[in-house]
């Protein structure tokens, strides 16, 4: 299996993880585009946005909720986007949903700093 989401799922490549349950899992992006910057996938291989069936959808936008309040309140960010890229736009071919946060003025920290952060 190629796909590299997949590899994270199995535990063949490590992630950051935030939070999981049966059906999904969250993870900070390995090139964060702002600190806390985090994705959220299903556990099974779903290509995107016009594939993943409703339930799932749900399932990942009330885990949304949730950790984009965690992740903001836990970095003090100022607000965030939600961004779910589709086709050309879409590097990893597994469904995920970013959540980029949005800071007035954003610090300086490493990963691990941030990750901390979150988790502690
Ligand atoms: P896309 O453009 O497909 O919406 O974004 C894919 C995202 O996955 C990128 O922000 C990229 O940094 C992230 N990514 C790619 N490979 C890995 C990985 O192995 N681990 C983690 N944590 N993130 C990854
Ligand atoms: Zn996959």
């Amino acid at each position: 299996m190629e796909c590299v989401f997949c590899k994270i799922v199995n535990g063949e490549i490590p992630c950051k993880k935030i939070y999981e349950d049966d059906n999904v899992l969250v993870f900070l992006d390995i090139n964060p585009y702002s600190l806390g910057h985090t994705l959220i996938i299903p556990k099974k291989h779903v290509l995107d946005f016009e594939t993943i069936d409703e339930e799932l959808l749900m399932n990942i936008l009330k885990v949304a909720k949730n950790i984009s309040k965690l992740v903001c309140d836990k970095l003090g960010a100022d607000g965030y986007k939600l961004i779910q890229n589709n086709g050309l736009a879409q590097e990893v071919k597994h469904f995920h949903l970013h959540i980029i946060p949005v800071y007035n003025d954003e610090k300086k920290m490493s990963i691990d700093e941030v990750y901390k952060k979150i988790t502690e």
